[in-house]
């Protein structure tokens, strides 16, 4: 366990329940994380020897791997989607499809689809990651989750300290290059969503953060 504590999905994926382990195939292993900073915190773990012990800066250098994780990322984020609209959608996919199979007028494109969830969803790494194995998160944007307990918790998903996948690779002169450096776990909290200011003022982030979540869960 530790920070070698992901390493046991990657080599023995069958021997958890799905309510831990989501899917696995011979390259990735999808799992939730234990402790979700957010409603909904999913990591994907790449399998590849010669890539799971490396820095992910260092092995989001190959590209034609970074194409492969970014492939993989992306159908565990419209899994997310998924259970977020499943969580918090107006309409569930099956009452979509009963609208859609009710309806001769109008035609089914004009239905309303419902909100795209997967905009609510945040697919990336840390500049220093805490565990050992390369996993990749994909995680709500609400960080509403009494497992957010402090400081780094927050300003880890918050500020240039996580780097979406998208932004790779990143050039050389890059700052996130020296997260230490930059100092982004020690900024000021900001709220993800209205920006609002809190200083050193986590208790009230936090509320702040309950506020923010119902307001964005039923929009
Ligand atoms: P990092 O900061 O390294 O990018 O994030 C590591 C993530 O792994 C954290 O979000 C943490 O909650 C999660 N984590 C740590 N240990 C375990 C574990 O044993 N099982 C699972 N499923 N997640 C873990
Ligand atoms: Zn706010």
């Amino acid at each position: 366990r530790g920070r070698d504590g992901l390493g046991a999905y990657i080599t023995n994926p069958e021997s958890y329940p799905s309510d831990i382990v989501i899917s696995h195939n011979a390259d990735f292993v999808a799992i939730h994380d234990m402790f979700p900073k957010s409603s909904l915190h999913l990591l994907l773990l790449p399998r590849d020897q010669t890539k799971t012990h490396l820095h992910p800066f260092e092995a989001f250098e190959d590209t034609e791997f970074l194409a492969k994780v970014r492939f993989e990322a992306q159908k565990l984020r419209s899994f997310a989607a998924a259970e977020l609209r499943r969580k918090y959608g107006k309409y569930s996919l099956q009452e979509q499809e009963r609208q859609i199979a009710l309806s001769l007028d109008p035609p089914p494109d004009e239905l309303p689809v419902g909100r795209d969830w997967a905009k609510e969803l945040m697919c990336g790494i840390h500049a220093v990651p805490s565990m050992n194995h390369l996993h990749v998160h994909v995680i709500a944007v609400d960080r509403y989750s009494d497992r957010l307990k402090h400081r780094k918790h927050y300003n880890s998903f918050a500020t240039p300290f996580f780097v979406p996948l998208d932004d790779f690779p990143l050039a050389q002169g890059d700052p996130r290059r020296e997260p230490t450096r930059q100092n982004y776990l020690k900024e000021e909290f900001t709220c993800w969503r209205c920006g609002k200011k809190f200083g050193n003022r986590f208790v009230e982030l936090k509320s702040h953060l309950e506020q923010e979540f119902l307001e964005w869960r039923k929009l």
